[in-house]
């Protein structure tokens, strides 16, 4: 008689109900992971109260001064890659070393549709102003903040004209609504170095 094929668990929060397995929440801000048990809805960092991203059961954190290591599992996360036990084998699967690999890696497990890369082919003609600044609807501090009519929220990557050159920024902390309260600035690391109030005269743009 033919052995029964093997069933995995479909739905993966049975799963780890049953298992009680923690999950590893990261932030990529503190550069830290937290076990913790699967819940849905935010989880946010216990010491800075970033949002954190369930990177999975089987999530190893790069030490924290890694920070290559950090960009790189962040650029999976951005891009929907976790590690969590898949068929066949029960294992997370291959993951990039470097972060220099993301894209390579990216475009082997995702190949870009024929129309993608017809596009990536042609110069960008976006008709999209280059910089500009926020625009604000509510009263402080219930404030929601606008970027060429996106809304702005915690975490975007942002570029902010300051000190005479454009430096690499990122939106942070939370208002009376729920949105940022100010600009972390960043070095080519992605470490902090200052912080800009949300200011209407800001110059911004999407980073390039
Ligand atoms: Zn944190």
């Amino acid at each position: 008689m033919p052995r029964k094929p093997r069933t995995y668990w479909t739905d993966r929060a049975e799963f780890y109900v049953v298992t009680g397995r923690l999950q590893h929440y990261a932030c990529f801000h503190c550069c830290k992971a937290f076990k913790q048990p699967f819940g849905s809805g935010e989880r946010l960092c216990p010491q800075c109260r970033w949002p954190m991203t369930n990177m999975g059961t089987d999530f190893k954190a790069p030490p924290q001064k890694d920070t290559g290591q950090w960009r790189k599992v962040e650029a999976l996360a951005e891009a929907g890659v976790r590690f969590f036990p898949s068929p066949p084998d029960g294992l997370p699967g291959e993951r990039p070393v470097a972060l220099a690999e993301v894209p390579a890696f990216l475009n082997r497990i995702r190949p870009p549709t024929a129309a993608q890369r017809l596009l990536a082919g042609r110069p960008q003609r976006s008709r999209a102003p280059r910089e500009g600044k926020f625009s604000v609807q509510g009263q402080a501090p219930h404030q929601t903040f606008f970027l060429f009519g996106d809304r702005l929220t915690q975490g975007q990557h942002l570029e902010v004209w300051h000190s005479g050159i454009w430096q690499p920024a990122r939106l942070w902390g939370w208002n009376g609504a729920g949105g940022p309260s100010h600009l972390v600035l960043l070095d080519e690391q992605g470490q902090s170095t200052g912080q800009l109030p949300l200011d209407p005269t800001l110059r911004l743009r999407w980073p390039q």
